[in-house]
């Protein structure tokens, strides 16, 4: 397995800068996850990595070695795109077969190999299998299976699981991430599905117009988002400007509490739904119910959207028993354990 290191790499499309001066590290045995919206150079970043485009400035460096001038096969990478293309004329098992077989492996071992790998993605003895006949995730794990088999030194995925429905990726993730750990695969995948980025990764990368904007543990990001853009990405809606005085903030929803140590002065102030509590009327912001939403995935919490008299609306989470309905008037109380102070806008 192989690490991977960019050093300050730059790359532009006719005067547009896809990438800006990126610098990331992923170790040995390391699952990196590469999270952004559309257009944010996730892409252009797997493409530098893998040789498929050249960086105007900055080096790719695999095990320490610059990758400057050496063709994408000659990378020891596996890539895994989207639309996984399955090579339709061949078996399940020319598929897998055909990276070690390109490289003129004997024939014995590669069948030993395809029949691991097959087990390993959940689908033993497939070999004869035509493609066609393979279900959308059964295809993904033999796209999966196919990059695996060179035994590359760093496998990258592009949206691996994008194609298919959410209650198949979510439990072909959990796999995904226990065979990586089983086999110390070192990855570097892409998504704009934060879910997914969440549930695969050792560590992700929020990045924002070619930049790198946050880099953390998924709990890390979570938690105390580096700025307004990772938060709204991560689908954060309680924020607004505000101005930090001692242990408080004034904010257009009234004073905020904010935890200890928080930065003095103009800020943007994030409340995450879990600290907008419901309180005894007049003790806290009187607010009109708006919405209720189930939030799925067997949550017994429900979302609740609140418009209070003055400021922008406000999304709480409380538990489903208790939550009231649309055209309620509660009172909202803040946490400031679940409040985070950014950067100013
Ligand atoms: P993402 O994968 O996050 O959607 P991309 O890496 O595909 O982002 O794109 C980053 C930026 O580079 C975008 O502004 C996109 O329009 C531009 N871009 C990507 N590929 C090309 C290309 N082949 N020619 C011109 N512009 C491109």
């Amino acid at each position: 397995m192989a690490s991977l290191r960019l050093d300050g790499v730059t790359v532009g499309y006719g005067g547009r800068t896809a990438l800006d001066a990126v610098d990331l590290d992923v170790a040995e045995h390391e699952i990196v996850c590469v999270l952004g919206p559309s257009g944010s150079g996730k892409s252009t970043l797997l493409r530098t990595v893998a040789g498929l485009t050249e960086p105007d400035s900055g080096r790719v460096l695999l095990a320490g070695r610059d990758q400057r001038g050496v063709p994408p096969h000659r990378r020891g990478v596996g890539l895994m795109f989207q639309d996984h293309q399955l090579f339709p004329t061949r078996d399940v098992g020319g598929n897998v077969a055909f990276g070690p077989r390109m490289r003129g492996e004997p024939r014995g071992e590669v069948q030993g190999r395809v029949a691991e790998l097959l087990e390993m993605v959940g689908l033993p003895g497939a070999q004869k299998r035509p493609v066609s006949a393979l279900s959308g995730g059964e295809q993904q794990r033999v796209a999966l299976a196919r990059a695996l088999a060179p035994s590359p030194g760093l496998l990258m995925l592009d949206e691996p699981l994008g194609q298919l429905d959410r209650s198949l990726r979510e439990r072909l993730v959990v796999e995904l991430r226990q065979l990586f750990r089983r086999l110390g695969t070192t990855v570097l995948a892409v998504t704009h599905d934060q879910g997914e980025a969440f549930a695969l990764a050792d560590r992700v990368v929020v990045m924002e117009a070619g930049r790198i904007a946050q880099t953390g543990s998924p709990v890390d990001v979570w938690l105390s988002p580096a700025s307004e853009f990772v938060a709204r990405f991560l689908g954060f809606t309680n924020l607004a400007a505000a101005v930090v005085r001692g242990r408080s903030a004034d904010t257009p929803w009234g004073a905020v509490p904010v935890p200890p140590g928080a930065p003095q002065g103009p800020c943007t102030v994030l409340v995450r739904p879990a600290g907008v509590r419901l309180a005894d009327p007049g003790e806290g912001l009187p607010c009109t119910v708006t919405a209720r939403t189930l939030r799925g995935g067997g949550s017994s919490e429900i979302s609740l959207l609140l418009a209070p008299e003055d400021g922008p609306e406000l999304e709480a989470s409380c538990p489903l028993h208790t939550a009231p309905g649309p055209g309620t008037t509660v009172s909202a109380a803040f946490d400031a354990a679940e409040v985070v102070v950014l950067p100013a806008r």
